[in-house]
Formats: structure tokens, C-alpha cells, sequence
């Protein structure tokens, strides 16, 4: 038996050799998260650049791992005035903090506007705790070509109606009820 023992041995080494390799190079090469995967947040924007976010702070308070503080702020009222966000209000302040969050997605299911929603981006490790308190600047979407870093005018419409496109205006009566368009960037 004993005799028998080595061979038996290097044979589960063989064998082994000619499997299919389980280990993952990371962080070389990155697997794919599922599509709904909980990762950082994003505070989305509207096609011309205005940030979704109202400042309502709903968001805040659906959280149980108290990680958000939102300050909100008036828009300026004026039809063709400065403004961060097409509502009446907007977030001046928005911070997230990944030392407390656990990534439970009840922020995004509050928010009325999908200004928040989360990405797929799971690296969210740092070498000291402040870093790990985002700012809004660190959680808004990058601009893309066509939008206009506010503040700046409604480039969309003067009113609610043209500006949201449908998205939130009233439906048209007999067009029974439209599902949000979910364009959050
Ligand atoms: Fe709070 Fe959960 Fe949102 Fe994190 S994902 S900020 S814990 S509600
Ligand atoms: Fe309100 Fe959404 Fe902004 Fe939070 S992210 S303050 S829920 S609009």
C-alpha cells in the first residue's frame, strides 16, 4: 500500500494539470458583474447636461446605513435663469459615504427622478477614510457631447411638458400610462 500511495498521489497531480484553470487574475482581468449589479452610485443627468437630482432627500432618508446627506438649494426662478436642475430645487450638497453604505439599492428605489441609480464599478477600496466619502462632483455623470456643464438655461423647453418630453408631463387623455423612459446616463 504504501508503495502505491506516491503514484496515487501524483496521479491526482496529472490529472490536475489538464483542467481548465479556476483562479481569476485579478486585478488583471476583471470578471463581468451581473447586469443589476449593486455597485457605486451615479447621479445621472438630463440630455442637456442638468442634473436630475431635486434635492429632495428622499433618498437619505430611505437609507438604513444613514450614508447619504443631501443639502438642497433653490433654483435661481427665473424662466431663462442659472439653474443646476429643471425642478424647482437641486442638490448643492451630496455626499455619499462607502464606510457606511451597503450597497443596498433602498436610495434608488426612494428617488423620484432616477437621479440616482448604481453602476457596475465594484472597486471602491482606499488606503485612508476620507477618500471614501463621495462628493457630488465624484458620483455625477461625465458630461457627454451635447450637454453643458451647469448651471445654465432649460435647454430642453421653457415648461415642464417640452422640457421632460413626456417623461413626467401628464399623459395625453386615452393614452393611458406611459412607462418611464429610463435614458439616466
Ligand atoms: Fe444607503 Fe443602501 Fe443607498 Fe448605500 S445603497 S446609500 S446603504 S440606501
Ligand atoms: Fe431626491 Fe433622488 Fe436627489 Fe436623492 S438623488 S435627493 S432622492 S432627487
Amino acid at each position: 500500500e504504501q508503495f502505491w500511495d506516491p503514484v496515487a498521489g501524483f496521479g491526482v497531480t496529472f490529472r490536475t494539470m489538464f483542467r481548465k484553470v479556476v483562479t481569476e487574475q485579478y486585478p488583471f482581468e476583471k470578471m463581468p458583474t451581473a447586469p443589476r449589479f449593486h455597485g457605486r452610485h451615479q447621479l445621472n443627468r438630463w440630455p442637456d447636461g442638468l442634473e436630475k437630482c431635486i434635492g429632495c432627500e428622499l433618498c437619505a432618508w430611505a437609507c438604513p446605513a444613514d450614508a447619504i446627506y443631501v443639502e438642497g438649494d433653490a433654483n435661481s426662478d427665473a424662466p431663462d435663469g442659472e439653474r443646476f436642475s429643471p425642478g424647482e430645487r437641486y442638490g448643492r450638497v451630496y455626499q455619499i459615504n462607502y464606510l457606511r453604505c451597503i450597497l443596498c439599492g433602498l436610495c434608488i428605489e426612494a428617488c423620484p427622478t432616477r437621479a440616482l441609480t448604481m453602476t457596475n464599478e465594484y472597486e471602491l477600496a482606499d488606503n485612508n477614510r476620507a477618500d471614501l466619502i463621495y462628493e457630488k462632483s465624484d458620483l455625477l455623470a461625465p458630461l457627454l457631447p451635447g450637454m453643458e456643464q451647469p448651471p445654465h438655461a432649460m435647454l430642453l423647453g421653457d415648461d415642464a411638458e417640452t422640457y421632460y418630453r413626456g417623461e413626467f408631463a401628464a399623459p395625453a387623455p386615452g393614452a393611458g400610462s406611459a412607462a418611464p423612459s429610463g435614458d439616466e446616463v
